[in-house]
């Protein structure tokens, strides 16, 4: 829809009253900023949890926070989740007492886990929209709740990690066209054609941003985080690091997926199809233009940003003859793939091969993949080699540009540091160098300098 803006506002810009009061400023300033997409109430401080966090603490008995060494009771959960809903209900002056009468009963409802974790999960988006709503037409801003399952976004059976079924565009479009004023629309979950509430992966409101705009033909897409936009490395370690001002789809796309957390890996994928413009701005401060992502970039600088990925583990697995066996390295990788764990960057060389995968998936199944490797294949070497970081330039300028593999590897060079592995995609728009995570701070900081300053 022509001139409309489709605006996404993560968790910390609606952690709160003061927060929320923000986002209704931002979208009173502009009345093309028509469709609101909203995450649950993220985290207000370093230390809390977020509100989705708590909810999937809840679904599943206090397991989610004991897998990860926190000691948080679903109890807790339960009465952090119900005191922030409540807290935002008295602090914006809202009538909400429906509102936390419904959450309750949802939290009670009784599903098998796999279906209870998703819709817990999507509560905190379903009940945040609504006080955001409340809390617009208080302010004077006409709006209307347009929750996923009344506008048709119908997403796969795949729980917590589902995807958006092509006819829900359709939907989303006639259900939004008939909204007067501004329509807030919770992020992160769809409907089976069940009738289940499935989620997206984590940090899929911006998934919900995008599809909207794609389904809408957005004139742009505003993602509205806490940063100032997107950062050439990690500003924690590098508190010089940059803004990005301009990036292309496929350079978000790479950035994301190699450990930016700033935009979900496939938010952009849609709108890249219609040419939407994606803004990346801060909701703490509105004068910062932030990250502009376009299909386009001029000039085209060679390295934009250097991604970060730790915590991965590679398999190494070395058997003689493995170059004259025609698929057999499909078949190992098969074997990663039907314990569900999903595997990325395959470094080979003639008799042996590197799986890289995430390692907190291997925990529970690293003796079982072994062992049918080694009955499987009798492989010569059988590796597993964990605490790895993968360190990945990104920049569409690259492959114009000879010589800036050879400059990050004089870089780690000159610091004394090992490369374990190395691999560039074809495309030539970023490449990857695996490391022993000791020498991760260094080797970015060493890369940084050399490419990016
Ligand atoms: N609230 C969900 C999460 O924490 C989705 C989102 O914020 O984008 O992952």
């Amino acid at each position: 829809m022509k001139n409309n803006i489709v605006c996404k506002f993560g968790g910390t810009s609606v952690a709160n009253a003061g927060q929320i009061n923000k986002v209704k400023n931002i979208i009173s300033q502009n009345n093309e900023r028509k469709y609101v997409v909203v995450s649950a109430p993220g985290k207000e401080s370093s230390e809390d949890e977020k509100i989705t966090d708590h909810l999937i603490n809840l679904a599943t008995g206090g397991k989610h926070f004991r897998m990860q060494n926190k000691n948080i009771s679903s109890q807790h959960s339960y009465d952090v989740v119900i005191g922030k809903f409540q807290k935002l209900i008295v602090d914006l002056g809202i009538e909400g007492k429906d509102v936390l009468k419904h959450l309750k009963d949802d939290l009670k409802k009784s599903l098998p886990e796999y279906k209870r974790i998703d819709f817990l999960a999507s509560r905190g988006e379903r009940y945040n929209a609504e006080i955001i709503c409340q809390y617009f037409n208080k302010q004077g801003i006409p709006s209307e709740l347009v929750l996923p399952e009344n506008m048709g976004l119908t997403v796969s059976e795949n729980f917590s990690n589902a995807y958006v079924i092509p006819l829900s565009y359709r939907n989303i479009k006639e259900k939004l066209s008939q909204i007067e004023g501004v329509a807030v629309i919770p992020g992160f979950y769809g409907v089976t054609t069940k009738g289940d509430v499935a989620v997206f992966s984590r940090g899929g409101s911006d998934l919900t941003g995008g599809e909207v705009a794609y389904a809408i033909e957005a004139a742009l897409y505003e993602n509205w985080t806490d940063m100032d936009g997107i950062y050439q490395v990690d500003p924690r370690l590098i508190p010089e690091a940059k803004i990005i001002p301009r990036l292309t789809y496929k350079e978000i796309r790479l950035l994301s997926s190699k450990g930016f957390d700033v935009f979900h890996y496939d938010a952009m994928m849609n709108c890249k199809k219609r040419k939407i413009p994606i803004q990346i701005r801060n909701t703490n401060n509105i004068s910062s233009e932030g990250t502009l992502i376009v299909s386009e970039r001029v000039p085209e600088e060679v390295v934009v940003g250097i991604a970060r990925q730790d915590n991965v583990a590679y398999l190494y697995i070395e058997i003689d003859g493995m170059g004259d066996t025609i698929g057999i390295v499909n078949d190992l990788i098969d074997v990663i793939h039907d314990y569900g764990i999903e595997t990325y960057h395959y470094p080979t060389d003639r008799d042996d091969v590197a799986i890289l995968l995430n390692q907190d998936d291997l925990v529970g199944y690293a003796a079982d993949i072994k062992d049918k490797i080694e009955r499987e294949f009798k492989p010569d070497i059988l590796d597993f080699n964990y605490n790895i970081t993968i360190l990945s330039p990104v920049g569409i300028g690259m492959k114009n540009h000879p010589g800036v593999i050879a400059d990050a590897a004089t870089a780690l060079k000159e610091k004394n540091i090992n490369i374990d592995i190395i691999n560039q995609g074809p495309a030539q728009v970023s490449f990857h160098f695996g490391f022993q995570n000791y020498y991760a701070d260094s080797a970015l900081k060493a890369m940084y300098e050399r490419l990016l300053k």
